[in-house]
């Protein structure tokens, strides 16, 4: 079976435990203001005109994001790194984009993953069909499962959809009995005042117990220089990175609740 990656990132640290392969897949359906990746939401192959003067002289040439892909080639790749995880206890992360996006393709390579025994992390921000996570739920050691924002309309605004299908499908997975770590992206003036915080806090304190942690992701502006890079326009243009007490104040505010927190991935 074939699907559509853009990038293979080796020795990640952050994407879930040990050291990790992730496998950016293509194609997102949700457009979030601050993504860190806006070359990975359009599902198609894209090309961009990279420009570089040097010496007075320009030179451009033809950056090409995406490429079709076999999952027994994708496998072979992925084996290359198999002493690492070994090593560091880590794996394989798919991440995005969305890879719920293409869950054939998805489905079949965590088979082949688990075959050879890799530890498997999905990075999903959950807006896809509630039988799609039934489909790979079995095959998954973790899921990094993103919420971004509790009040729906705010949502909508930000991201492009509803939050309904992400909560009900966090909800399903964790009544399936799923490990899962949620992912909160901390934006300045989008999702950090009081009353977002209250929000995501009431949504959760039920859910507690089957949470196995949450992370709380540090907004910063690096994507700027991406989006003119590949020559898309960025809302947040121009928004510094917030000062690194307030997500300390966010971590012990949940830690007070009783939950496991972090700032960053693991
Ligand atoms: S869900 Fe992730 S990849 Fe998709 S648009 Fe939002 S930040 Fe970008």
């Amino acid at each position: 079976m074939e699907g559509k990656i853009f990038d293979i990132k080796r020795f990640a640290l952050n994407d879930g435990p040990g050291i990790r392969t992730t496998v950016f897949f293509k194609g997102c359906p949700l457009k979030c203001s601050w993504c860190h990746n806006p070359e990975s939401i359009s599902t198609k192959i894209e090309e961009f005109e990279q420009v570089r003067e040097l010496g007075g002289q320009r030179f451009s040439s033809i950056q090409t994001i995406g490429k079709i892909i076999s999952s027994d080639s994708l496998l072979s790749e992925l084996s290359k790194d198999e002493q690492f995880f070994q090593q560091s206890e880590g794996g394989i992360t798919f991440s995005g984009g969305e890879p719920m996006l293409q869950v054939e393709f998805l489905s079949d390579i965590i088979t082949k993953c688990k075959n050879k025994n890799y530890n498997v992390v999905i990075d999903t921000a959950g807006f896809c069909k509630q039988a799609d996570f039934d489909h790979i739920l079995d095959q998954v050691d973790l899921f990094l499962y993103d919420i971004k924002i509790i009040d729906e309309k705010k949502h909508m605004d930000y991201t492009g959809v509803s939050n309904s299908v992400v909560l009900r499908n966090l909800e399903f997975i964790l009544d399936k009995g799923a490990n899962v770590i949620i992912r909160v992206p901390i934006i300045p003036d989008i999702n950090n005042e009081d009353q977002d915080l209250k929000l995501l806090e009431e949504y959760l304190i039920d859910k507690k117990d089957r949470i196995r942690e949450i992370h709380f992701l540090p907004f910063h502006n690096a994507a700027e220089s991406k989006y003119k890079r590949f020559n898309k326009d960025y809302d947040l243009n121009g928004i510094k990175s917030q000062n690194p007490q307030e997500l300390i104040d966010i971590k012990e505010r949940f830690e007070s609740k009783g939950f496991n927190v972090m700032i960053g991935g693991l």
